[in-house]
């Protein structure tokens, strides 16, 4: 009997490092793997459309909300980010783990159409280290490291929504506890008991 995957959402500020705890996840894990999410925003050095986001202009991006494309979509600093409906759900119900690396906005409506999807929290191990890890990337502005310190804070309430949070001290260990996270869920009663109730608790 095939067993859906998982859908595991993982949000947390901008610079904490979600993408490379995914990267060094992904690495090592070919059960799973990492939604393409689309985007308005412009590429950044070395970014690949289709590969990193698929970029896409303001109108486009309207078009495929009108058209019901996005499993969620929401507005980060100026910019629309969206995760393709149709990609997700394919692999979900083929039996790959599917990874969302998304803002909170975008996590809540998660939330509401697919409960059963894993929301992890990554955080630093202090707020100091945000800012540094932010202006050490040297990717964006003043302004934009600004404006996404301060989205950060406000992305801090909605914590208690999530189920787990990973802290990420070294990408090694955070990683770690991802695989444990995942390994665990994997386990949990619900998601097996299709499996469970044809093979031992049928009577005939
Ligand atoms: P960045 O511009 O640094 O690549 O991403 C900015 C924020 O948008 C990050 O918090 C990232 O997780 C989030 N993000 C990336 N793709 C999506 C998406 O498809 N949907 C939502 N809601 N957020 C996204």
């Amino acid at each position: 009997m095939k067993k859906k995957g998982l859908l595991l959402v993982i949000s947390g500020p901008s610079g904490v490092g979600k993408g490379t705890i995914c990267k060094e996840y992904l690495r090592t894990h070919d059960d799973c793997t990492l939604s393409v999410s689309a985007t308005t925003r412009s590429p950044r050095e070395g970014e690949i459309d289709g590969v990193n986001y698929f970029f896409l202009s303001h109108e486009e991006f309207r078009k495929r909300i009108d058209a019901d494309g996005f499993l969620e979509h929401a507005v980060f600093c100026e910019n629309y980010y969206g995760t393709p409906k149709d990609a997700v759900m394919e692999m979900i119900e083929s039996g790959k783990d599917v990874i969302l690396e998304i803002e909170v906005q975008g996590a809540l409506q998660v939330r509401s159409h697919y409960p059963e999807a894993v929301f992890i929290f990554v955080l630093p191990p202090a707020l100091c280290d945000l800012e540094e890890r932010l202006r050490g990337r040297g990717t964006e502005t003043e302004d934009v490291i600004l404006s996404r310190l301060e989205r950060a804070k406000a992305e801090f309430k909605y914590i208690e929504k999530y189920n787990y949070v990973l802290i990420n001290d070294t990408v090694e260990e955070a990683t770690n506890r991802l695989d444990a996270i995942v390994k665990a869920e994997h386990c949990l009663l619900c998601r097996n008991y299709k499996y469970i109730e044809k093979e031992f608790l049928n009577d005939k």
